[in-house]
């Protein structure tokens, strides 16, 4: 087993990282920025650096502050956690020529699935469904990109192949737009990403999100642990995520599942990863993989009772999957509303001091967060302050206790977005399961 983990990031997930290295007797170097002494995860660490100011840029994300932090405290292996640099392949790269372990898949397949693109046609090649599109990069052949057009057929969305968080996109409704919404998005990706290719696929017009999570050793060991719905998102972020995705066409859940696993098992896959898909009438669409631990992953946990977050660590550490696929069986229900230091209704940030926290208790309800009373909220990131989680028998079960455990939830001092949790898990349509990615904008402008 790894000796001693660095955790390359903050908040809630530092904290969940850390937990999981203390179950495994592994010890703990917790690194900050100087806007987060005051962390939860900073204070229970064996150890904790102060890698550089408050902007992430010159913390979080300062790469030679990070690797000097694993070479003082003498760290074997550094957990970079969702977000920042955790799918970075320059930065798998350098841990790894530094002599320390990257907790993670290999820097090559994450320059793999970095790039939509490939990613798209490494899936194809190993049978996981993907959007009809235009089959590779949109070049600067005029009637090419009009034939894939007509092929793929109206309305389409052209997206660059190094997009992400929701950027680099654009729906083209009809062939007199498909030109100039092209050169514009190539444009756009050049000056956002460095990388100005660009792909078409078919628009979806109502479709869900739903996300299959793997886990590989990087030894011939693949397995799935079943899907998430994650539909109800708002500017692309993902608000509140559910665990099986519910109402599925069986057969074709089935064949995804599988061919998630195989396709892990086809690219050497090591590591825990996302493959994230929309979909539509019965049918899955590959959109793109995460090649790290994900917001939602205790949704899967929660039913699976497989700790995601050790079995990273395992497999860091160099062992075999703890767990075969037919040992993976699915318990039940489980929701996760993520907590913001938000307004509910204009969702302007609210950072501040938290005069007052309670967590919510009981049995099936899970609370990940890194707040307590007195702990100030810093404004120069992420606004996620918590993970309310509950399981239940079925859906109905967690939904009720979901309901029961917000009512219970208080954080006083700060604006948070909980007043739309509650509402939203009041939602007729939500209750009945099922609805699509566009429900909760919809709904937040009606
Ligand atoms: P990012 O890496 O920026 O998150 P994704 O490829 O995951 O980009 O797409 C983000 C979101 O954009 C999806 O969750 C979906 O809402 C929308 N989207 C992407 N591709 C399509 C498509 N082919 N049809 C409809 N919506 C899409």
């Amino acid at each position: 087993m790894l000796d001693k983990v660095l955790i390359a990031n903050r908040g809630e997930i530092a904290l969940r990282i850390l937990r999981a290295c203390k179950e495994l007797g592994i010890k703990t170097v917790a690194v900050h920025s100087k806007a987060d002494r005051e962390l939860m995860h900073v204070r229970l660490a064996d150890e904790a650096v102060c890698i550089g100011p408050a902007s992430s840029a010159q913390s979080y994300l300062n790469i030679p502050a990070l690797i000097s932090a694993a070479e003082v405290t003498d760290s074997s292996a550094i957990h970079p956690g969702y977000g920042f640099l955790s799918e970075n392949a320059n930065f798998a790269e350098q841990v790894e020529r530094s002599g320390f372990t990257f907790i993670g898949p290999r820097a090559e397949t994450i320059r793999l699935m970095g790039d939509k693109v490939s990613a798209i046609e490494a899936m194809k090649k190993a049978g996981v469904p993907t959007v009809p599109g235009s089959d590779g990069p949109l070049g600067d052949d005029e009637a090419a990109s009009l034939a894939a057009g007509v092929r793929v057929g109206y309305p389409v969305i052209i997206k660059a192949a190094a997009g992400g968080g929701g950027r680099g996109m654009r729906v083209v409704h009809s062939e007199d737009q498909l030109l100039e919404a092209i050169s514009i998005t190539q444009n756009e990706a050049q000056a956002a990403f460095g990388d100005g290719t660009v792909y078409m696929e078919k628009f979806l017009e109502k479709p869900r999100h739903v996300e299959v999570q793997v886990l590989a050793d990087g030894q011939g060991n693949a397995i799935h642990l079943y899907d998430r719905d994650c539909s109800l998102q708002r500017r692309h972020q993902k608000v509140l995520e559910e665990a099986p995705a519910p109402g599925l066409d069986p057969k074709a859940r089935a064949d995804v599942l599988e061919a998630c696993r195989q396709a892990c098992i086809e690219i050497n896959y090591r590591g825990a990863g996302t493959f994230e898909f929309l979909y539509e009438d019965g049918k899955f669409f590959f959109i793109e993989m995460n090649t790290r631990v994900q917001v939602e992953h205790p949704v899967t946990e929660m039913v699976t009772g497989v700790d995601i977050v050790k079995e990273q660590l395992r497999i860091a550490s160099g062992l075999p999957l703890s767990i075969r696929q037919e040992d993976v069986k699915l318990n039940g229900h489980a929701f996760e509303c993520r907590i913001n230091a938000e307004d509910s209704r204009t969702f302007m940030p609210s950072p501040g001091k938290v005069t007052l926290y309670h967590a919510p208790g009981g049995l099936g309800v899970r609370m990940d967060s890194h707040l307590y009373t007195g702990y100030t909220v810093p404004p120069h990131y992420d606004s996620l302050i918590g993970k309310l989680i509950t399981w239940g028998a079925d859906r109905e079960i967690a939904l009720t206790r979901m309901r029961n455990a917000l009512d219970e939830l208080l954080v006083e001092g700060i604006k948070t977005n909980i007043d739309l949790q509650k509402d939203l898990v009041r939602d007729s349509q939500f209750r009945q399961g099922g609805v699509n990615i566009h429900y909760l904008e919809k709904k937040l402008a009606g």
